[in-house]
């Protein structure tokens, strides 16, 4: 666990052991939650590194998480429902979206039957390059590559470097900084990179992608089940903010129309790539809202508030992140408070 977690769980188990949180709850909890999740595995698979592990739930989490908002009286609904709540201002039971992005195989495996036992809406974004093996998943690249190799050597800055990779203590300590590294690149380098790191120590990068996703066919089974929601996630799961206008528009577009034919169904709800704010912003925003979109979500992290009907393009979003696989950090996080003192306190030091 990096010592970044480590300080969030403290303060969380502060705010929680307290019960400081009960107090500032109805001020902060808002009217509902629109959960995130990525990865859906069992915890012997899950990623070995901590910034991947994130991504992954255990399918053990998920259904103990929906039984708890079952039991805490939650009313979990589809886009569709949670879009007309906001428009009719309709609050009079707080509600919980269920939210998965990409379009991984896991979801398949193991949430859309967890989803069927317990017949409860929910939601899955796809990026047709994942469908498609044509996406770059450059941070499982990385992750394979480190995993397999005993040494990584990487011109960096203009610099050939050379890391050792041969305990898992130094394979993590080498996926950070590459991990990074990468991250921060403009687009074009990262994929140049990424891809030459690939043929040097022989990964195909399409075969990789193909591993993770989700066929046309179980994503046709998952669509034609009345629970679920296909959404639009871009076609190459890009930063979208470092994007020409035109390209932004094709993002969409490409993977709007590729599930309309594969699925015959109107992808009509939008969730951006990546979705902080150096990924997509107010540019971005209007444009989904211009491609007639009916909703779109970021990964900001806030509950949903009655006055979301006004930001039905950036609704933010919760995450069920790995690292917090416990029943009070759910609580904790539906009940707003953590978000919602991350957010007062930046606005504090911005004045
Ligand atoms: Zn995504």
């Amino acid at each position: 666990m990096s010592a970044k977690t480590l300080i969030a769980r403290t303060l969380l188990d502060g705010l929680y052991y307290t019960n400081a949180y009960r107090l500032l709850e109805d001020k902060y909890k808002g009217v509902g939650v629109i959960l995130t999740l990525h990865h859906v595995v069992k915890a012997e698979n899950s990623s070995p590194f901590n910034i991947n592990r994130l991504l992954e739930i255990t399918p053990e989490f998920l259904e103990q998480t929906i039984q708890q908002v079952i039991a805490l009286g939650y009313d979990i609904v589809s886009l569709d429902e949670m879009r007309q709540r906001l428009i009719n201002q309709q609050f009079s039971r707080r509600f919980i979206c269920f939210t998965l992005d990409d379009g991984y195989i896991d979801n398949y495996q193991y949430a859309f039957p967890i989803f069927k036992k317990y017949n409860i809406p929910f939601t899955i974004y796809v990026t047709t390059g994942i469908t498609e093996g044509t996406a770059i998943l450059w941070w499982r690249c990385l992750e394979k590559i480190i995993l397999q190799e005993n040494q990584i050597d990487l011109e960096m800055n203009g610099r050939n470097e050379c890391f050792e990779s041969k305990s898992l203590s130094q394979k993590k300590i080498v996926f950070d900084k590459l991990y990074w590294y990468l991250r921060n690149m403009p687009l074009k380098q990262q994929h140049t990179v990424i891809l030459a790191l690939a043929t040097k120590y022989r990964l195909s990068v399409e075969e990789l992608c193909l591993n993770c996703a989700m066929s046309w066919d179980m994503l046709k089974e998952i669509s034609q089940n009345p629970l679920a929601t296909i959404g639009t996630h871009t076609a190459n799961h890009l930063a979208l903010a470092k994007l020409p206008v035109e390209d932004v528009k094709n993002e969409v577009t490409v993977c709007r129309d590729k599930l309309s034919q594969h699925l015959q169904i109107d992808a009509d709800h939008f969730c951006y790539p990546y979705g902080d704010g150096s990924s997509a912003d107010t540019r971005e925003f209007k444009i989904i809202e211009d491609l007639g979109f009916k909703t779109a979500t970021t990964t900001r992290k806030q509950v949903i508030r009655a006055d979301h009907n006004n930001h039905l393009f950036a609704l933010p979003r919760i995450p069920l992140n790995g690292h917090y696989q416990q029943q009070r950090y759910v609580q904790l996080l539906l009940s707003g408070v953590p978000t919602g003192l991350w957010e007062s306190a930046k606005q504090f030091i911005k004045r």
